[in-house]
C-alpha cells in the first residue's frame, strides 16, 4: 500500500469476497477511498475494512442488495455523506449458477437478471445523476459469453445486457469526460467459479488459456486498477476481455 491519498472515492459492488475483494484492497493501495458493498457478508466486509484502514486507507462497509433500487440509492447517500461524491463505480457484484435452460426455474431466472442486471441498472441509474465528471465506470461481464458453453444462457443473457449497456452509457455521459467500460474475466479462483465443480473439471478450465492457469482475483484487480485510474483515460465504451487468451 502506498498510502498516498488520490482525494477520490471508489464504490465496489460486491466486495466482500472474491475478485470484488481484491479490487477494494487495490483500489485503496492506489489511494482512493472505498466503498466496500456486499449483500450477505458482513463480517468479511467489516474485516476488509479493518485491514484496509489498518494500512492507511478511508473505507467503510455499506450493506445494499443492488438489485433494490433504495438500497443502492441509501448505498450512494451513505458515501455522500462519509467519504465524498462518487469518482469510481466499480460493477463487480453478481451470481452465476449453471443449469441447461430447460431445467431453469423461474426463480433462478429472476434472480440472476435481478442481481447481474438489475442490479448494475440501479447503480448506473444513481451514478448517472450523482458521480463527478471525470469519473470512472467499470462493469462486469463474463469471457462466458464468448464461449457459448451449455449450461452458461441465463448467465450469459445478463452479461450480454450489461456489454449492452457499458456500450450505450459511455455515449449517454458525453460531456462529463466519465469513461464507461466492462472487464470480461475468464475463470478466476473464487467462490463463484469453483463452488460445484469437480477437481477434474476446474482442472480442465485451468488448462483452457494458453497461460495455463486459472486467473486470480489480483489478476482482474489489475486490469480494474487500469481502468480506474488515470493511464485509460482514451479508452471508452470498450469490453476488456481479461482471461489469459482462453477466447
Ligand atoms: P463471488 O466470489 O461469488 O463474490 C460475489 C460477491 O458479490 C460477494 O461479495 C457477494 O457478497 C456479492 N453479491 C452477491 N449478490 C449481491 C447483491 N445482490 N448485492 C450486493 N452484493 C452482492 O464472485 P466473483 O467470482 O468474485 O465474481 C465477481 C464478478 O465477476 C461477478 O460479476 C461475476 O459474474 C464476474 N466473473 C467472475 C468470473 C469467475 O470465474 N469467478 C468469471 C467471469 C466473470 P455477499 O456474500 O455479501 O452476498
Amino acid at each position: 500500500m502506498n498510502n498516498v491519498k488520490n482525494g477520490k472515492v471508489a464504490i465496489v459492488t460486491g466486495a466482500s469476497r472474491g475478485i470484488g475483494a481484491a479490487i477494494a484492497r487495490r483500489l485503496a493501495s492506489d489511494g482512493f477511498a472505498v466503498v466496500v458493498n456486499y449483500a450477505a457478508s458482513s463480517k468479511e466486509a467489516d474485516t476488509l475494512v479493518e485491514e484496509l484502514k489498518a494500512q492507511g486507507a478511508a473505507a467503510i462497509a455499506v450493506k445494499a442488495d443492488v438489485s433494490n433500487a433504495d438500497d443502492v440509492r441509501r448505498m450512494f447517500e451513505a458515501t455522500e455523506q462519509q467519504l465524498g461524491k462518487v469518482d469510481v463505480l466499480v460493477n463487480n457484484a453478481g451470481i452465476m449458477k449453471t443449469l441447461p435452460l430447460a431445467d431453469t426455474s423461474d426463480a433462478l431466472y429472476t434472480q440472476t437478471f435481478d442481481i447481474n442486471v438489475r442490479g448494475t441498472f440501479n447503480t448506473l441509474r444513481e451514478a448517472a445523476a450523482r458521480m463527478n465528471n471525470g469519473g470512472r465506470v467499470i462493469n462486469f461481464s463474463s469471457t462466458t459469453l464468448a464461449l457459448n458453453m451449455p449450461g452458461y444462457a441465463i448467465y450469459n443473457a445478463t452479461k450480454a445486457a450489461v456489454e449492452a449497456f457499458t456500450h450505450v452509457f459511455a455515449k449517454e455521459l458525453r460531456g462529463r469526460d466519465i469513461t464507461v467500460n466492462a472487464v470480461a474475466p475468464g475463470p478466476v479462483a473464487t467462490a463463484l467459479f469453483l463452488e460445484g465443480k469437480t477437481e477434474e473439471q476446474i482442472q480442465n478450465f485451468a488448462k483452457m488459456p494458453p497461460l495455463q492457469r486459472l486467473g486470480q482475483p489480483e489478476d482482474i484487480a489489475s486490469v480494474v486498477s487500469f481502468l480506474a485510474g488515470p493511464d485509460s483515460a482514451w479508452v471508452n465504451g470498450q469490453i476488456l476481455r481479461a482471461n489469459g487468451g482462453v477466447a
